[in-house]
């Protein structure tokens, strides 16, 4: 098999050859078909979120095909089409896992992160922690599904049911599904870019935004709920200035820069201010239900394998519209 390595933070990922790993009880082994790059592999890649150990291959939105399983995974696996998601393990017996958030598990392994992920021709899973996947989608559309869809849908949840007028900061992989998502269940949604940036503002107001602009300047009527995914710490007080009395702000990302001092003006009024970490299987479960129900339009750039360094540059240098996709 070939993988592209991290061997520590701030190094350019390379391309190695490896033996083909064999499964483990309650693993198996996928051919890799696409994986999506997310932003948090940029945070490993960059050193701003601590990995358990070095080198690593980074990559947690898998799809491929299952073409070995370990002991105690059902052979009926061989051949179909899964996802891998960022959650790879949860122990299933801390008091979080035991309280159905195994999101916060007190020893969860992240893909990609603990344990080897996607940027690879092959690689080994959790079987329990892998998701089916029936959507009529290629498998390099369906990819950023997998996290930018699943994470991005576990924060839209978390702005509340009766959250109708939504603003999203940073409009990148998540928010370009989630924008679809709430626009399917009904909402309306503003989008807020970095000030100057036309093409994503354009590119928002395409997918049915009502409404797009700098992020430094308020909206024509206060939101219900603002998402952010850009990992960008002055944007919460901005968007806290941006919702209503009782109005919610969601941080969806895994790493952001520090948040700035501010008036408590901003969060007075019942004003909420919350983070998602991670994602439990359930919003899996149902997020690619709702996907199945609402396909939405998926917009990629796609790179070879070899090419994940470009990827990872572009996605820093906020060149890409969409999410940026490594097929091996
Ligand atoms: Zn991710
Ligand atoms: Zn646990």
């Amino acid at each position: 098999m070939q993988a592209m390595l991290l061997h520590g933070p701030g190094q350019p990922l390379r391309l190695v050859q490896r033996v083909d790993p064999e499964p483990g009880p309650g693993e198996l082994r996928l051919r890799v078909e696409a994986c999506a790059v997310c932003r948090t592999d940029l945070h490993i890649v960059d050193g701003e979120l601590p990995v358990p150990h070095w080198p690593v291959v980074p990559g947690h939105e898998i799809v491929g095909i299952v073409e070995r399983v370990g002991s105690g995974v059902a052979l009926s696996l061989l051949g179909q089409r899964v996802g891998v998601p960022w959650l790879g393990h949860a122990c299933g017996c801390c008091a979080y896992c035991a309280r159905g958030s195994e999101n916060l598990c007190d020893a969860p392994l992240f893909t990609g992160h603990g344990r080897d992920g996607g940027f690879a021709t092959h690689v080994l899973a959790e079987a329990a922690f892998c998701l089916p996947l029936s959507l009529p989608m290629a498998p390099a559309q369906m990819a950023p599904l997998l996290c930018a869809g699943l994470i991005g849908w576990r924060t839209l949840r978390k702005a509340g049911d009766d959250a109708a007028r939504i603003g999203i900061y940073g409009f990148g992989a998540a928010a370009h599904l989630v924008t679809q998502a709430a626009l399917a269940q009904g909402k309306e949604v503003l989008a807020f870019t970095r000030p100057g940036d036309a093409a994503t503002q354009r590119f928002a107001l395409s997918l049915g935004a009502s409404w797009a602009g700098p992020a430094d300047q308020p909206p024509p009527a206060p939101l219900d709920a603002a998402l952010i995914f850009a990992p960008a710490g002055e944007l919460v007080p901005q968007a806290l200035a941006a919702v209503r009395k009782g109005g919610r702000v969601v941080c969806g990302g895994i790493h952001m820069s520090d948040i700035p001092s501010f008036r408590y003006r901003l969060l007075w009024e019942e004003r909420q201010l919350v983070s998602v970490a991670n994602l439990t299987r359930a919003d899996a479960h149902e997020y690619l239900r709702f996907a199945t129900a609402h396909p939405p339009q998926v917009q990629t750039t796609v790179y070879p394998l070899a090419q994940a360094n470009e990827a990872l540059a572009d996605l820093r240098a906020g060149r890409l519209q969409g999410a940026a996709v490594l097929l091996p």
